[in-house]
């Protein structure tokens, strides 16, 4: 599914964030990413995730060279296979959580009606069938992040990118996120989560540490 070959992330400035890094995750994995803050887990993250492009070295994503594809087929790439959830959940103000789950889809050519359709399944699926009126500032952290989840998840995407996301959570909601995750999981998604939290790191069945921009 993913593989990174001598990766090097060097940031404008002169900041090294990662620097030869070879990793491989297979289909159907659910891997955490351990480490200390600044040790490069987000930047790891967001070049799998195909947000960003290494400085060196090659991301291969489902047997793509990243660096090879159009930023086009890219785009495409992301859109359909992959799913994001971050720390800040990330949601529209303005927006129900129907709407916000139902714009999950926006890229991929669906009429409202249906995009509306999946969204209200996608929202059932993580719990939020009572809640699909809601605004995000009507919703707890917990049910925030599920909101985000089910975005990440309208498309079906076949890997799940999630940095810290249970980071602005209490025990019983961030645990209650896992749970989902670890369901996900189980229905076939390849999931990559990055966590501070140990407990939650020791319960997956790989990790990976990172330090100093290398992995351990
Ligand atoms: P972590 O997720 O482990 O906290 P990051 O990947 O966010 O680590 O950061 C790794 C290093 O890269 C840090 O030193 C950070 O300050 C730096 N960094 C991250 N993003 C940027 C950026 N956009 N521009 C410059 N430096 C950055």
């Amino acid at each position: 599914m993913v593989e990174l070959t001598d990766v090097g992330k060097e940031y404008p400035g002169g900041v090294v964030a990662l620097r030869g890094v070879n990793l491989v995750i297979g289909y159907g994995e659910f891997v955490g990413i351990v480490g200390p803050s600044g040790s490069g887990k987000s930047t790891m993250l967001n070049l799998i995730g195909t947000l960003d492009r290494p400085s060196s070295g090659t991301v291969w994503v489902e047997g793509n060279d990243i660096a090879a594809l159009s930023d086009r087929r890219v785009s495409a790439l992301r859109a359909h296979r992959i799913g994001f959830v971050f720390q800040q959940f990330h949601l529209a103000p303005g927006r129900t959580a129907l709407d916000n789950v139902a714009d999950g889809l926006l890229y991929e050519g669906i009429p409202v009606r249906e995009r509306r359709r999946r969204a209200e399944a996608a929202l059932t699926r993580v719990g939020l069938a009572e809640r699909l009126a809601h605004l995000p500032h009507e919703l707890s952290g917990g049910q925030r992040q599920r909101v985000a989840i089910a975005r990440a998840v309208v498309g079906e995407p076949v890997l799940l990118l999630a940095d810290e996301p249970t980071g602005n959570l209490d025990t019983a909601s961030g645990q209650g996120v896992m749970a989902l995750l670890r369901e996900l999981h189980a229905a076939g998604t390849t999931v990559v989560v990055i966590t501070h939290d140990r407990d939650i790191a020791a319960s997956l069945p790989r990790q990976v540490a990172m330090l100093d921009g290398t992995v351990e």
